[in-house]
């Protein structure tokens, strides 16, 4: 396939791309990205094809397979097409959504009008969360073509960004996944087909409708190709949003935060549903090939530095009770299981010295996987099953009584 785009304005250079219009203001955002090329449905799917770009909401589903399996309005036999642009971000670690629609909603904007333009015909909404629902109302309202566009604010939980959570919330019932499988790219909102994109993979697909695929891809390598908004936190400083070259090395991302990574013990990558990553594996790419032995995906691009003198168990206890909380409460598995889970996990991180913890903690992530009407226990599974390998030591110390970390 081959994806021809042209622009009147020069492409970006270096990794600052999706960051790099000086003002979040529509004048500005045209000065330095060019207007929006008409969208040609085949010219946008081959681009995005070769482009390689995956979703950057968490999935990393390819961009191009998404937009194929949506039929167009034809196709739909006369239903309207639904697209919508998820900036719900439940997952606390995570404020790269919230950020670059405070500093470049029109490129966001943009990605969801060429998405729904190359469809024929579409409802368009962006989800987004409470705190740039001014930023981004201020950004449709400086342009013409944005008038159709629907914004909605998201329900604050971690669930709420989950793609049939998102549907539900549209359709005005509770934010929360769906207790049966439906398909969304037949079936959606309102019985309609519907594409959901995170709305950096939409600001991608902007520069990419632009720019095209080689241009895309002369940043990142070729199984990470472009770049990626990552969250950074760790080492005692504030959380920090920053665009990455896909494939950085972990201690390279950290370094650029401004976060020695000699000073930790663990990475947590993916967030709350991530896993952790250890110190001692080095510098780590983040992609997709190098993170598959620790179990981890770069998913959201969130990334958590563990201060290696502070207690990792008290840390992840935390995370873990914060996660049976947020259950939809819909599936006994996931409600029972996971507050299970954190009790023990929490009696661990307190210092209890009972030698068959760990094991029933295993029995009950075992016990929940696989088992709710969404990936949510999975999720959390699979960073309770984390936490025991990577902090093996840790495990060893407190049961034995030795551990000498910071408890707070
Ligand atoms: S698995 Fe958990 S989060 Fe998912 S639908 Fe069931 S109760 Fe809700």
């Amino acid at each position: 396939m081959t994806g021809a785009v042209a622009s009147s304005v020069t492409a970006p250079v270096g990794t600052t791309r999706l960051t790099s219009a000086p003002a979040a203001d529509f004048a500005t955002h045209l000065a330095t990205f060019g207007p929006l090329p008409t969208s040609n449905p085949a010219v946008l799917l081959s681009a995005l094809h070769d482009s390689g770009l995956e979703g950057r909401g968490g999935g990393a589903f390819p961009a191009w397979r998404k937009l194929a399996a949506v039929p167009g309005r034809e196709r739909a036999r006369g239903r309207r097409v639904v697209v919508i642009g998820n900036a719900a971000e439940g997952e606390p670690l995570s404020s790269k959504d919230a950020t670059l629609l405070t500093v470049a909603p029109h490129l966001v904007i943009d990605g969801l009008l060429a998405v729904a333009e190359s469809l024929n015909g579409t409802a368009t909404y962006l989800y987004v969360r409470s705190s740039v629902l001014g930023a981004v109302s201020r950004a449709l309202g400086e342009r013409r073509d944005a008038r159709k566009i629907e914004l909605r604010e998201a329900a604050d939980s971690f669930v709420s960004g989950e793609a049939s959570a998102v549907v539900s919330a549209l359709a005005g019932r509770r934010p929360v996944p769906q207790d049966r499988p439906f398909l969304l790219t037949e079936s959606g909102l309102a019985g309609r087909p519907t594409l959901l994109h995170n709305v950096e993979t939409l600001a991608h697909i902007a520069l990419i409708a632009r720019f095209g695929p080689a241009w895309f891809r002369s940043r990142g390598t070729a199984s990470d190709p472009g770049t990626r908004l990552v969250t950074v936190t760790g080492g005692g400083r504030p959380s920090t949003v920053i665009e990455i070259g896909g494939g950085a090395g972990l201690n390279d991302v950290f370094r650029f935060a401004g976060i020695d990574p000699a000073g930790l013990s663990g990475v947590l990558v993916g967030g709350f549903h991530g896993a952790w990553v250890p110190a001692s594996a080095g510098n780590v790419r983040l992609d997709r090939e190098d993170l598959a032995r620790f179990g981890a995906t770069p998913g959201a691009g969130i990334l958590m530095g563990q201060d290696a003198r502070h207690c990792p168990l008290t840390v992840a206890s935390a995370i873990a009770t914060y996660l049976a909380g947020e259950t939809a409460g819909q599936c006994g598995p996931c409600v029972n299981g996971l507050s299970a889970m954190a009790s023990v996990l929490s009696r661990l991180a307190r210092g209890e010295r009972d030698p068959s913890l760990p094991a029933e903690l295993r029995r009950l992530a075992d016990l929940v996987t696989g088992r709710g009407s969404c990936h949510y226990p999975d999720g959390t599974a699979r960073f309770v099953l984390s936490t025991l390998t990577v902090f093996d030591a840790d495990v060893r110390a407190h049961l034995a009584g030795t551990c000498r970390k910071e408890h707070s």
